[in-house]
């Protein structure tokens, strides 16, 4: 007897159904189209892969056809044909109809920006209903692109985000059960981004707005660590934590809650979303 198994990723052709401003530096982008009947996931943090086109371009140059080979066919086409490829996190799922959400926060984009625009950050400022994009992305609902994984004893969820990681944060804020005990710090650029979040757990979410032209500095630890260094956690037996966000803020928020707290670093889930001075090709080509 054969046990056929389902690929776990594929590629999905979709479309911007429409987009919504969620405040001044976070765009709702919905896409849909027939492929995503074939898309499941649990949702929580599950990232996914997205190609963008490049402007002038109608869509994504993606070597699709080549199935398991798509990425040595994609690396070899010329730099400004290649599609860009960036990493994001599924924010909704809905069907009938088949919709997903991906929120991104805009960097550099607005007047007198303190940073350069990255490729992602340009499209989704200027994205319009109809604008082709491909997904690599989860077939089926238990899948490796999801890293928030408490273990069953978890009696409390501490949880830091930076503006980049506040949609999974708010995918797993809605997927706790009620009663767990959960202590939240959401870091973003503008008082204007900070947003209502659902969840059935005993959550205290406390938004640390970093207001660049305020001076408060770029991103970076000192106001996430200082946060987490005053916060008095509640007594747990088997906390877990989950940190996602800028790099060097991650590490040291990880190092924080591991050496200075005593978490088990087994129970410290921490993932960089990006890296200051790095686009997402710099950081592949430097193995990260
Ligand atoms: C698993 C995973 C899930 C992610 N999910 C999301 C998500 O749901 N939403 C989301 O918005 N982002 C998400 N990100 C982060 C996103 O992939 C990066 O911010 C990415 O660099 C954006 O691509 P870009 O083309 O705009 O910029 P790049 O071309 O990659 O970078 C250009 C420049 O912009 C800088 N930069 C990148 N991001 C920021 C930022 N936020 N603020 C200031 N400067 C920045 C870089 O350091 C670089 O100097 C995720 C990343 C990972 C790894």
């Amino acid at each position: 007897m054969t046990t056929a198994v389902a690929a776990p990723f594929r590629f999905f052709a979709l479309r911007v159904a429409r987009t919504r401003r969620l405040g001044p530096s976070l765009v709702r982008v919905t896409f849909a189209g027939p492929d995503l009947r074939a898309f499941h996931s649990h949702g929580r943090d599950q990232s996914l892969s997205l190609f963008l086109p490049h402007p002038g371009q109608d869509a994504p140059a993606v070597p699709v056809e080549l199935g398991d080979n798509w990425w040595q066919g994609w690396r070899e086409l010329p730099d400004d044909v290649r599609a860009v490829m960036r990493s994001y996190t599924l924010r909704a799922l809905r069907r009938d109809p088949d919709e997903i959400d991906i929120d991104f926060a805009l960097h550099g984009t607005g007047p007198g920006a303190a940073v350069p625009a990255g490729p992602a950050s340009r499209w989704a400022a200027g994205a319009r209903a109809g604008d082709r994009v491909v997904l690599l992305g989860p077939a089926v609902e238990d899948n490796r692109a999801i890293r928030f994984r408490p273990p069953a004893d978890t009696d409390l969820v501490v949880l830091w985000g930076d503006e980049t990681a506040v949609p999974a944060a708010s995918a797993i804020l809605e997927s706790l059960p009620a009663g767990l005990r959960v202590r939240a710090w959401l870091e973003v650029h503008h008082p204007g981004d900070i947003q209502d979040l659902a969840t059935a757990a005993d959550a205290e979410i406390t938004w640390l707005v970093r207001d660049e032209r305020s001076g408060a500095g770029p991103a970076g630890a000192p106001l996430a660590l200082d946060a987490l260094r005053a916060a008095e956690l509640p007594p747990a037996e088997a906390p877990y934590a989950w940190i996602a966000g800028e790099s060097g803020c991650v590490r040291e928020l990880r190092r924080h809650l591991v050496r200075e707290r005593g978490l088990d670093r087994r129970r410290v889930a921490f993932v960089g979303y990006w890296r200051h001075g790095l686009s997402e090709e710099q950081l592949r080509e430097a193995g990260e």
